[in-house]
């Protein structure tokens, strides 16, 4: 339902989490963010219900890094419990997800005849299995997103993170807004810039079937037939 992301300067968890609260308007069942830490290391922390039990388990289990991206989900496939929940993770990939992977179960055999198992019920964690089905094939972070980006039939906004790699993020959108924040050293991503008003007002928004890889140094945003474009970064209003 909502997403956000940050590469930035500070640690993660609790810009994630104040960014999640300006999406709360919009309604959730659960909530959850992932972090890649200075180690490298892919680790993520979900609860059930409001944001307050996100927070509440982060103070007894915090989260390092850095890098992190963060959802609230409103429950499509699969039963609003904690395993059901974003971040969704296979392996070194984690993965957010607003909308809809029409397409999963198709998706989801083909990996299971690679003897790949899902262990949750949901179309977004096919997403992650099949990136991490690329990445085990060889390919970059970048070559397996695009790779997986171009098998997906549905409306989404997506966000990676992967392990090892603490300055990459990969983005995109398809049916589902999703705005790229620009702060001085430090990048942000958001299904809507209102969750990203206490930190920057310099908003790119990705146009229907772009999708970007971001670094601090900024973003590199392709359109659908993987040719680089350049989108305008508008100064925003937000009374936040
Ligand atoms: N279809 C996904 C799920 O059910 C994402 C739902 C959402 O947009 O929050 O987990």
């Amino acid at each position: 339902c909502g997403i956000v992301g940050v590469l930035g300067t500070h640690e993660a968890a609790p810009i994630l989490v104040e960014a999640l609260k300006r999406l709360e308007y919009r309604g959730y069942d659960s909530a959850g963010i992932a972090t890649v830490n200075g180690a490298g290391k892919l680790d993520r922390r979900r609860a059930v219900g409001k944001l307050v039990n996100l927070s509440d388990r982060l103070v007894h289990d915090p989260l390092a890094g850095k890098a992190g991206i963060g959802h609230t989900r409103w429950a499509t496939h699969g039963a609003p419990n904690e395993k059901n929940a974003h971040p969704h993770r296979s392996g070194p990939v984690a993965v957010v997800h607003n909308g809809i992977i029409e397409n999963f179960r198709e998706l989801r055999n083909e990996l299971a005849a690679e003897g790949h198992a899902p262990e949750t019920d949901t179309d977004t964690e096919t997403v992650a299995m099949l990136a991490r089905h690329h990445l085990d094939s060889g390919m970059t972070p970048v070559q397996a997103a695009r790779a997986t980006l171009a098998r997906l039939e549905g409306a989404f906004a997506l966000a990676f993170l992967f392990e090892g790699e603490e300055d990459l993020m990969i983005v995109a959108r398809k049916g589902s807004p999703l705005a790229i924040g620009h702060g001085d050293a430090e990048m942000y991503v958001g299904s809507d810039a209102i969750a990203l008003a206490p930190f920057t007002d310099r908003i790119t928004y990705l146009e229907e079937g772009d999708w970007a890889v971001i670094t601090r140094a900024g973003a590199e945003i392709f359109d659908e037939a993987d040719a680089p474009v350049s989108r305008e970064m508008r100064r925003i209003r937000m009374d936040a």
